[in-house]
């Protein structure tokens, strides 16, 4: 980690200087007593007179939080649907460290694949269900979310049955793949009285969190520019990427898939929503990935205080960087959407810094969110209409890489919640 050295914003220097104080007063209370100055000029200590040079400030690890789950019993059960990759590699072993959730039920088009998943974490066989009978969920009152984590195209069929079978909806990203089903899935949301959230797992991650509070905390002066890349490489070899090259499973290439945590990340660093887009689509030539969907998304969106974000995303190429540039600082999220590693860079012209975050299981925390939002009946952070926000844009994305020219953005979208507030209600 490197080593802060001369602040150039104000509430940065103040950390600082706060966690250097703390510092030297540490170190003259636990310091042995030949290196502190005044016993060892005595002579008492038979060491010579040590001159400690000044050390430069170390900022404070924050405390790790841990707060102990709740009662089994009260704990929300969720019903995941769709045991793919996504779902069996990070979803289903996060229950582990949730701590208001909890799996009661499966639904899988594999019977033998959901019962070998049902004994390996406690799940009844009772509560295994298929496609095709999906809708007895109703009956089963054990389930009282269903996380969709199924292809795009399918998302909105089972968020609007999970809703007519009387249960709160978690729904992966993009949330649907056209507008129109987005709207329908929050209208029978709406209609049952049910939650319905998206699943951002980046707006419930501590790294995420820490690079909003810094930019609306002033850290960084005034807020000029980002410039995002969110990109992977994608692999036929691999089943779950079958479907993402098929236009009507995904909805749309790199940009439905992966480029949303630029567009989304853009929207929560800035808290702005953009008025205007321009974009280029390429796909190189000859290659059998990209005969139905894109592979190369640039685009470029202008905020109303003027603020300009660069966004890139590609499905032939790596990259995962948040760049947020001020007037007086930068900062560098890198990786910036990992599953479970992240990186934040602070830079000014004379320093860098490199703050140091417990990494906590974002999955756990996005269904906390969920659980705790169903057993207060509190608003979620990301509900359906900041799904709808995405779609919309990526569509208008789409739109300016066809024109060719910029692109107003003609309807406005306002936040319930702010994108500060943290998985556990606080700012
Ligand atoms: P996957 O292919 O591994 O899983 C999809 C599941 O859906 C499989 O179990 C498949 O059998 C089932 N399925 C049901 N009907 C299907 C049909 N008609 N065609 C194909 N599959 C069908 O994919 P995944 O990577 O797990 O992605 C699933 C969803 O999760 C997608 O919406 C994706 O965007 C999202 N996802 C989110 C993240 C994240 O970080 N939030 C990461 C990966 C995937």
């Amino acid at each position: 980690m490197s080593q802060p050295i001369a602040p150039a914003s104000r509430s940065l220097s103040r950390r600082l200087f706060l966690g250097a104080a703390g510092t030297s007063f540490v170190a003259a209370a636990t310091a042995p007593v030949w290196a502190q100055g005044s016993s060892s000029s005595d002579g008492t200590t038979g060491e010579p007179p040590v001159d400690v040079p000044e050390q430069p400030a170390a900022r404070p690890m924050p405390q790790m939080e841990v707060e102990p789950p709740i009662e089994p019993e009260r704990r929300v059960g969720f019903c995941v649907v769709g045991l793919g990759q996504f779902a069996l590699n990070q979803i289903i072993p996060s229950f582990g460290e949730s701590r208001m959730s909890k799996l009661v039920a499966l639904v899988s088009g594999d019977r033998q694949k959901a019962e070998t998943v049902a004994e390996q974490y406690g799940v009844s066989t009772d509560a295994i269900y298929g496609y095709d009978n999906f809708d007895d969920i109703a009956k089963n009152d054990e389930i009282d979310v269903v996380y969709i984590i199924l292809p795009n195209a399918l998302h909105a069929e089972f968020t609007i049955r999970a809703a007519q079978a009387g249960k709160h909806v978690m729904c992966e990203k993009p949330m649907a793949v056209s507008a129109e089903e987005c709207e329908r899935m929050i209208a029978a949301c709406e209609e049952a009285n049910r939650k319905l959230m998206i699943a951002y797992r980046a707006q419930y991650e501590p790294y995420n969190l820490e690079a909003i509070r810094m930019i609306r905390d002033g850290d960084l002066g005034e807020l000029r520019s980002l410039d995002n890349v969110a990109a992977r490489p994608i692999d036929l070899e691999n089943p779950a990427d079958e479907w993402r090259v098929d236009q009507d499973l995904a909805g749309g290439g790199s940009l439905m898939d992966i480029g949303i945590y630029a567009l989304n990340g853009a929207r929560y660093l800035t808290g702005e929503e953009p008025v205007e887009v321009s974009a280029t689509i390429s796909n190189p030539e000859g290659d059998q990935r990209f005969h139905d969907v894109e592979d190369i998304v640039a685009w470029r969106m202008r905020f109303p205080s003027g603020v300009i974000a660069n966004c890139l995303t590609g499905y032939s190429f790596s990259g995962n960087r948040f760049s947020v540039y001020g007037s007086e600082a930068s900062l560098t999220l890198e990786p910036a959407t990992d599953y479970y590693k992240h990186s934040l860079r602070v830079m000014t012209e004379e320093e860098q810094t490199e703050p140091q975050i417990p990494e906590k299981n974002q999955f756990a925390l996005e269904m906390d969110h969920l659980a705790e939002a169903v057993l207060n009946d509190t608003p979620v952070k990301t509900p359906g209409e900041e799904g709808l926000q995405d779609v919309r844009l990526m569509l208008k994305i789409y739109e300016a890489a066809e024109s060719g020219g910029v692109v107003p953005i003609d309807w406005s979208y306002e936040r319930a919640v702010p994108a500060e507030q943290g998985p556990d209600g606080q700012q």
